[in-house]
């Protein structure tokens, strides 16, 4: 598999377009990896992480044509991972012609959100679209649960709970295909022991893990601070689920919260992990 980072900020962006905070200030003088998007994350050229609301621009600034894309998962409804719009901007009702049927995979929370958004027309009956509605829109519609596993395709993939936000339910996603194995764990704070549980026996090629709060002393339950990262990333390895030579990124960075891009290098290297970047591909 190839991973493609599409955005790595946290809700503000990186920097934050209103923010004269010292690391906004650096990361608008360093310009390049410096600047983050909104999170999203593509698989091969064809199965998108979020449907987020910074997928079309870094479709364009980092030449990734989401023109393959027939797998969409969703890891919960906020608005930095999820914008309904885009559902039209995929559709034959935007003029595009020949895009594959996108099987859509969502919590009923999420999907409860986004399709009501794009118009009274497009109310839902008994929390699913209509058919006539996925055929507008060129998708199906597939509702997933917690501690769920299903078949995306040539994807064999595995949702553990996430500790978020009381208000959505938060998925985390274990990608795995051809013996190889992502971790893609985004927004979440410490994770729940069932969630180490249900984690026992995958061992992880690449892992992209929250890191959005990073120099907080205090700890979040909503995400992880850089201390509480690294308490994972001590755990993972003792509990035995990085297989041989696995490389851990950080992901989703607030401004207020982490410095530039090169200092979190920095960091990371003193620590063992690597640091997302915008436009970054993995091969896993
Ligand atoms: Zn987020
Ligand atoms: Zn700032
Ligand atoms: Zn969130």
């Amino acid at each position: 598999m190839v991973l493609t980072f599409l955005g790595t900020a946290a809700s503000e962006g990186f920097p934050d377009a209103f923010c004269r905070c010292d690391n906004c200030e650096r990361a608008r003088r360093g310009g390049g990896r410096n600047l983050r998007l909104r999170s999203a994350a593509l698989v091969n050229d064809d199965l998108l992480i979020d449907f987020g609301p910074d997928i079309l621009a870094a479709s364009a600034l980092y030449g990734v044509p989401l023109t393959n894309v027939a797998y969409c998962i969703q890891t919960h409804d906020h608005e930095d991972h999820l914008t309904p719009h885009n559902f039209f901007a995929r559709s034959p009702m935007c003029k595009v012609e020949g895009a594959p049927r996108m099987r859509y995979f969502a919590h009923r929370k999420a999907i409860t959100r986004a399709m009501p958004a794009l118009g009274n027309e497009f109310a839902l009956i008994d929390g699913m679209p209509s058919a006539e509605l996925c055929d507008r829109l060129n998708i199906d519609v597939a509702p997933i649960e917690l501690f769920q596993q299903f078949m995306a395709g040539p994807y064999t993939i595995t949702t553990v709970r996430a500790q978020h936000a009381p208000e959505t339910v938060a998925l985390l996603f274990v990608i795995e295909r051809d013996g190889r194995t992502l971790f893609y764990a985004t927004d979440t704070g410490d994770f729940p022991e069932e969630t180490w549980a249900a984690l026992r026996g995958f061992r992880f090629d690449v892992v992209a893990l929250d890191h959005t709060f990073g120099d907080w002393e205090r700890s979040s339950n909503a995400h992880l601070t850089g201390h509480q990262f690294r308490a994972h990333l001590k755990r993972l390895r003792e509990e035995g689920m990085l297989a041989e030579g696995a490389r851990v990124y950080a992901h989703h960075f607030v401004h207020h919260s982490n410095p530039p891009h090169e200092e979190l290098v920095a960091l990371g290297a003193r620590h063992g992990y690597e640091i997302a970047y915008d436009g970054l591909r993995v091969w896993i």
